[in-house]
């Protein structure tokens, strides 16, 4: 539109002056300068152009970084956002000694609710379930989406005792919870593995990768639980809290 008002703008103006100046029309000034003002319009408005130009291919830039960041089906961080923010909180943590923990969780037998339910339910299970861990996650905890039915929340600044009550809430919430999809009411659980940087741990993909561990170790125990360090002092004190007995 700025090209076209631009365009035309120049076009009238540039004729102005040439019938003044052949003597079509008479002489005036407005007539003779036409010209220098169609020119300074069509400057403005292309400069308008431009902008308008930028601008929206500013929005364009941060709308695809947005959606590279983002799981299309549930809405949270895929796992490049995840690493993206906790790669800069670990540091932090690290350079302070801070308490990190990582919770990996995954539903228990999601193939058979596809199989049942079909694909489409299967869908928006993954998306309650994406929904149940926003509502448990705190301020300041980074969830994703790990891939299939798999999800992880890195929890800044939490004790190992923390971390195992953040992830046995989530666990019972959703085994609790009856699902209300496309008409049909279900239930499922899901399964945890928790890790701490207390274990040694000095790396972010090491604690991943023992959160992934607990979490094979949940799956094989019979599922629906959640599994950490049993060796690690304060992983043994949170159970003490957690089910008020000494371990
Ligand atoms: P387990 O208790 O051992 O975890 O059993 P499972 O059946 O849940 O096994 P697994 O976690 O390996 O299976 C994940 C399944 O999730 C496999 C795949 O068909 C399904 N899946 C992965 N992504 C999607 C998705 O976006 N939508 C749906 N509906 N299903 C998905
Ligand atoms: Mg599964």
């Amino acid at each position: 539109m700025y090209f076209l008002i631009a365009s035309v703008a120049a076009a009238i103006s540039a004729s102005i002056t040439t019938v003044t100046v052949w003597g079509l029309i008479p002489y005036s000034l407005l007539g003779y300068r036409a010209i220098d003002i169609g020119v300074m319009i069509e400057a403005v408005l292309l400069a308008l152009a431009l902008a308008d130009q930028f601008r929206i291919s500013q929005h364009e830039k941060i709308q695809a970084v947005t959606l590279a960041m983002i799981d299309p089906l549930t809405g949270v961080n895929n796992r490049r956002a995840f690493f993206e923010l906790v790669e800069p909180l670990w540091n932090t943590g690290v350079r302070h000694k801070h308490d990190m923990s990582v919770i990996l969780l995954d539903v228990d037998k999601f193939k058979s609710i596809n199989d049942t339910y079909g694909h489409a339910l299967g869908d928006d299970a993954l998306i309650n379930v994406s929904r149940a861990l926003k509502e448990d996650a705190r301020a300041g905890d980074v969830l994703a989406r790990w891939g299939g039915d798999e999800f992880i929340l890195f929890l800044p600044e939490t004790t190992y005792i923390d971390a195992l009550y953040v992830a046995e809430r989530i666990r019972s919430n959703i085994s609790a919870h009856h699902f209300d999809l496309k008409e049909k009411t279900i239930s499922f659980s899901a399964s945890l593995g928790v890790s701490h940087t207390d274990q040694s741990i000095s790396s972010l993909d090491g604690l991943i990768t023992a959160a992934d561990r607990y979490l094979y170790m949940a799956k094989e125990q019979g599922r629906n639980r959640v599994c950490w360090d049993l060796l690690s002092h304060k992983a043994i004190n949170a159970v003490v809290n957690l089910h008020g007995e000494t371990a």
